[in-house]
């Protein structure tokens, strides 16, 4: 039998970190390597499954990546663009699994996470959750099968007050899957933000609407409008561990893959 995969979670304090701490211990086939924090987190030193809420499990909370990675399998990572590009650096150094969650990525982050992905077995998704890429490919059946000329598209989220990107990752993958479905290039269509007299709506545009307040994890609609009829698609996520629970599946997915750059959708087995 193969042995547990040995995972690494950095970002181990944060909100994500955290849920992914709990699954991991939970799930069978994967195994707790280390839990890596900010350089001098107060954390330091603290055993993760306290931070995480289970009680102690022998793993101690380090702030050094590069002793974190040797001997792992795999790492997840759910932090900022910045530290996610070192974090590729590492992990393709080490050639190993990175499963990377960390959205508001722009294009000079995504060539270095492309360039890791030369020699470290990388899954990157915007949303990790099974709902949320079922969904993704229903959109695309649907902005394909409702043509650009009679149906709009517009993509409407809400996420909890502290989030610090937008659209979020989710949004921007359901509107890559609507303008895949329409064979049409996302950025050359897509209409971010809406104020004061903006004239009538382009046909073929693709627009974003976000909320932000109070708690909510992440709720999503792809609203196809056309004349006297409108179809919403849509996915509401209750908890945070259904995210931790898709990047902990890819991480054991991409086990066994060779490097590259990979999709949610790839690890889900939903790609065409
Ligand atoms: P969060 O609570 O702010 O957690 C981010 C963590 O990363 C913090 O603990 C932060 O530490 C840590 N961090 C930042 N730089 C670091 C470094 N150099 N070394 C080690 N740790 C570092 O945010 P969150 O809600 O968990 O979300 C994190 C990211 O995941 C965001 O981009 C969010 O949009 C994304 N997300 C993606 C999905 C998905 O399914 N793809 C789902 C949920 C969230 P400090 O607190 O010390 O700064």
């Amino acid at each position: 039998m193969k042995d547990a995969m040995k995972l690494v979670v950095v970002g181990a304090g944060g909100r994500m970190g955290q849920a992914l701490i709990r699954i991991i211990h939970a799930t069978e086939g994967a195994t707790l390597h280390a839990a890596v924090v900010r350089p001098g987190s107060p954390l330091v030193g603290k055993d993760a499954g306290d931070i995480a809420g289970l009680g102690p499990i022998g793993v101690m909370v380090t702030d050094d990546p590069l002793a974190a990675f040797l001997d792992a399998h795999g790492v997840i990572d759910f932090t900022a663009p910045q530290t996610t590009t070192e974090f590729a650096a590492l992990a393709a150094q080490a050639r190993i699994v990175h499963v990377i969650g960390t959205t508001g990525c722009q294009p000079e982050h995504e060539a270095k996470i492309e360039a890791a992905a030369r020699h470290a077995r990388i899954v990157k998704s915007g949303n990790m959750s099974l709902g949320v890429n079922l969904l993704s490919v229903l959109v695309q059946q649907a902005a394909r099968a409702l043509d650009a000329a009679g149906w709009d598209i517009e993509v409407l989220e809400m996420h909890h007050k502290h989030k610090v990107d937008a659209p979020s990752g989710t949004a921007l993958l359901l509107g890559e899957a609507a303008a895949k479905g329409r064979d049409i290039d996302l950025a050359g269509h897509s209409v971010r933000v809406r104020d004061g007299h903006t004239g009538p709506r382009e046909a073929g545009s693709i627009g974003f609407a976000t909320l932000r307040g109070g708690s909510v994890i992440g709720e999503h609609s792809v609203i196809l409008a056309g004349e006297g009829e409108l179809v919403t698609l849509s996915h509401s996520a209750g908890d945070r561990t259904i995210f931790a629970r898709g990047a902990v599946k890819a991480a054991l997915w991409a086990y066994d893959q060779k490097p590259g750059l990979y999709s949610m959708l790839d690890a889900l087995g939903l790609n065409p």
